[in-house]
């Protein structure tokens, strides 16, 4: 397809998110042409795909509970929908998480994540270890303890983008290959995107969704967004058994965890979390670690044939939560900065986003998560200086 000249909004990155909200607008009736960058290269393509707003929760991320949750209430719906256009699976799973401990000390830290989880009023049970096993009867008989969360599930993510892509093509969004480079403006309102070839789009109305390359435009504000390496892994049991629940663990110190596909073809096993910036390496140690940890809960996981390895670039904010909404130069929309949560939070970002451009205001549970909450920032200020 060729590039337009115009388009009402244009989305800048495919991935997830940027799909996402480009399939939206144009259910609104807006012309929408999404630059898609290079897929191959998206975190959308490489994730677990867990939906889990109750075990992703930690001691400091508060805020970001409500959004998760906002987004989980909503997936039901918007694969209901994404796959009545697409007319292709979206790879929803409503399958519980479960957590488990290795060792003693990981049981203490379960326990103390059990225990914060209650305080919450988040639903999860309590589990020994012979009611893991009941539960998912290929877990380590070591495994000391556990806890059932009903309400943590998972996507398969690479089907629910090849649908949002399909849903996108469906109804006329116009895919732009390349990168784009530049957002134009005059008087302090966008007016275009201009490519890495010089190809100029013209627009009013411009979406970041390039997750963790959103700081290397220019003509934007600095946006404190970066990179997080996670080396990740996909098994394929082959003629093996598959665990059917995600498992999630606390294995002697480390974290692990195992997500298994519908298809019973495929576990993946992640992540590591690392602050290398844009390190393309597969490491042996990385590797290493992941199978090392994957067999100490689920032994059979030595069996399994290891079909991929890859690293995915997380967009990491200073809070863990993402940027959504507008900021200071009229008419350049931000959603990006989904770190760890992305594909969780894909139906909320769309929602938000498109009501946003349609009714010019972010639906309550996104206000909190405006750009201008890190003004001030040492990070932001950081970010300035570097692209100066
Ligand atoms: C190892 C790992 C495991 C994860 N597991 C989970 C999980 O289990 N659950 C969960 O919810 N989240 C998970 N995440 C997080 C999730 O993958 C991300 O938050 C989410 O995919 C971000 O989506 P995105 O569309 O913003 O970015 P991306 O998927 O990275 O897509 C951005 C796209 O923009 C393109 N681009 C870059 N620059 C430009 C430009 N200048 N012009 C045009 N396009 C551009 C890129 O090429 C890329 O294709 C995981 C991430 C990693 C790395």
């Amino acid at each position: 397809m060729t590039a337009p000249q115009t388009a009402d909004v244009v989305v800048v990155g495919g991935g997830l998110i940027g799909t996402a909200i480009a399939w939206r607008l144009r259910l609104t009736g807006r012309s929408v042409a999404v630059v898609t960058g290079e897929r191959s290269a998206a975190a959308s393509r490489v994730a677990a795909g867990m939906l889990a707003p109750v075990t992703e929760t930690t001691y400091t991320e508060g805020p970001l509970l409500g959004l998760n949750q906002a987004s989980m209430a909503q997936y039901g719906t918007f694969v209901a929908e994404l796959e009545d256009c697409a007319g292709q699976p979206a790879g929803l799973r409503r399958v519980p998480t479960l957590s488990v401990a290795g060792n003693a000390d990981d049981a203490a830290q379960l326990a103390a994540l059990a225990g914060y989880l209650e305080r919450l009023g988040l639903e999860s049970v309590r589990l020994t270890s012979r009611e893991c096993r009941r539960y998912e009867p290929l877990l380590s008989p070591t495994i000391r303890s556990g806890l059932l969360v009903a309400g943590d599930w998972s996507c398969d993510n690479r089907l629910l983008w090849a649908a949002l892509i399909e849903a996108c093509r469906r109804t006329g969004v116009v895919e732009v290959p390349g990168f784009a480079h530049q957002i134009s403006s005059g008087k302090g309102q966008v007016d275009g995107v201009v490519l890495g070839d010089g190809t100029q789009l013209a627009t009013s109305q411009v979406v970041l969704a390039n997750g963790a390359w959103a700081a290397q435009l220019s003509g934007t504000p600095p946006i404190p967004v970066r990179p997080v390496k996670g080396q990740i892994l996909r098994l394929d049991p082959v003629r093996l058994p598959a665990p059917s629940l995600t498992i999630r663990a606390f294995t002697s110190g480390h974290e692990v965890y195992l997500v298994p596909r519908e298809s019973g073809r495929e576990v993946v096993v992640g992540a590591t979390v690392e602050e290398l910036g844009f390190d393309p390496r597969v490491t042996a140690g990385g590797v290493y670690e992941l199978l090392r940890d994957a067999r100490q809960v689920l032994p059979v996981t030595a069996e399994y044939a290891l079909s991929e390895t890859s690293v995915g670039y997380r967009p990491g904010t200073p809070d863990n939560a993402p940027i959504l909404g507008p900021c200071e130069l009229t008419g350049l929309v931000l959603a990006t900065g989904h770190y760890r949560n992305g594909v969780l939070l894909t139906p909320v970002t769309a929602t938000a986003i498109t009501q946003l451009i349609e009714h010019g205001s972010l639906p309550e549970v996104a206000t909190g998560f405006t750009l201008d909450r890190f003004a001030g920032l040492p990070g932001a200020a950081e970010l300035t200086r570097e692209r100066a």
